[in-house]
This record gives structure tokens, sequence and C-alpha cells, in this order.
């Protein structure tokens, strides 16, 4: 299955790919991590990145697209994959759509994760990732056993810069610019399915697998 997940920053984009990639077993891509990792091994796509994200804007398109179409090229990919952050932008849309088409291939559905700014931010709040391998925790959903301790690796639990609650303002605001417009365009292609993020994480994960018309 071929997925694009959608959503503002904290409706739980990254928390229903994990699951889904279990399940479904194909790769789950996350632009943001892909930067992260990036930026944190100061790379050359880190260091181009990073003031972008600092500031709550985007990466510009040509970049990120180069990034996911190399991904996309890997092998692992043909059956399927979860792209999760990936498009946001009506161009990005574009760019993924005729990727798809030249390489005989298209999205089975582009999955809308729908949540409230006010909870958003309340949520994105409480949010902690791993220093070390990116596990991501929330202090009052998901806590870690261990205070501010990683379940998987044992590194530092800490709070993403661009989760302070300056940068989240500007995400959301670049969120319902530039990437609520999506909306309309997966659902005039007959692709759009949408769920209520706003209920608990198990709850929203049996909503997805439903609109997926995943028997599980
Ligand atoms: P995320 O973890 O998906 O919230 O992404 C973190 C940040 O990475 C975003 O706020 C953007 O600055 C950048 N980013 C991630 N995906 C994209 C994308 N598809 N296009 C442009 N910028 C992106």
């Amino acid at each position: 299955m071929k997925i694009v997940i959608m959503g503002a920053p904290g409706a739980g984009k990254g928390t229903q790919a994990t699951k889904l990639t279990e399940i479904l077993a194909v790769p789950h891509i996350s632009t943001g991590d892909i930067f992260r990792y990036n930026i944190k091994n100061n790379t050359e796509l880190g260091q181009k990145a990073n003031e972008y994200i600092h500031q709550g804007q985007l990466v510009p398109d040509g970049l990120t697209e180069e990034i996911v179409k190399d991904r996309l090229l890997k092998s692992d990919c043909e059956k399927g994959f979860i792209l999760d952050g990936f498009p946001r932008t009506i161009a990005q849309a574009k760019f993924l759509g005729n990727f798809l088409q030249n390489n005989q291939s298209k999205l089975d559905k582009a999955l809308n994760i729908l949540a409230d700014d006010e909870l958003i931010i309340r949520r994105i709040s409480g949010r902690r990732v791993c220093k070390k391998c990116g596990a991501g925790y929330h202090i009052e959903h998901i806590p870690t056993l261990a205070e501010n301790i990683c379940d998987v690796c044992g590194d530092e639990v800490i709070q993403r810069d661009d989760d302070m609650p300056e940068t989240v303002k500007k995400r959301l605001e670049t969120y319902h610019r530039n990437t609520e417009p999506l909306v309309t365009y997966y659902s005039q292609q007959g692709l759009l399915v949408n769920v209520n993020g706003e209920q608990g994480i198990e709850g929203t994960t049996k909503q997805v697998l439903k609109v997926l018309g995943i028997d599980k």
C-alpha cells in the first residue's frame, strides 16, 4: 500500500505512521526525521535545512523532493511506503504524482489526521524525543519508563527545538497556508480519507485501519 499521511504538526502523523508501518510491513519515510538526522550529523543537506526548520518554515521544495525521490527509488519501497510529512505543498504533491506515474505506480490513499490548533499546542508541549535514536514519547500519553531516559537505547530524551511554543505557532501558520490546500487536492483525486486525531492513540489507529480498509 502506498500512503501519504497529512495533518498539522502534532496531529499524530508520526505515531500513526509507526503503527501502520509495523502492520503493513512497508517503510516509514518521514522527511522531518531525514532532515533531523542530517542536521545531527552536520551534513550539507542538514546545514541547508537547519535554518528553515528552526524558524518553523518549510524546507524549499526542490531540496525536499530530491531526498524523497532518492528514498523512493530504493527497492524496499516497491511494495509500498508510508510517507509521513510529505507532501506539504501542492508543488510537492504534483512532483510525487509525476514521480509515481513515471515509475508505473500511484498512491492508494491520502490519510488526513484532523486535530484542532489548541489541542495541538497542548500536545506538542509534552512531546519528547530521544537524542540518539529518535524514539518518540509524550510526558502524559507515552512516558518513558525511567524519567528522561529512552526505553529503546538508554540515551537522553529531550524536547525538539522546533517544538518550542513560538516555533510551533509558526509551524501551524505554515501548515494552514501551505499544506491544508492538499486536503482539497487529494479529495478531488478521490484519494482522501479523514480521521479524527483528537481521540487517543489506540482509537485513532482503529479508525485509520477502518478508513484504509485494513483488516486487523
Ligand atoms: P515534521 O517532523 O514532519 O514535523 O517536520 C519537521 C520540519 O521539517 C518541518 O517543520 C519543516 O521545516 C521540515 N519539513 C519536513 N517535511 C517537509 C516537507 N515535506 N517540505 C518542507 N519542509 C519539510
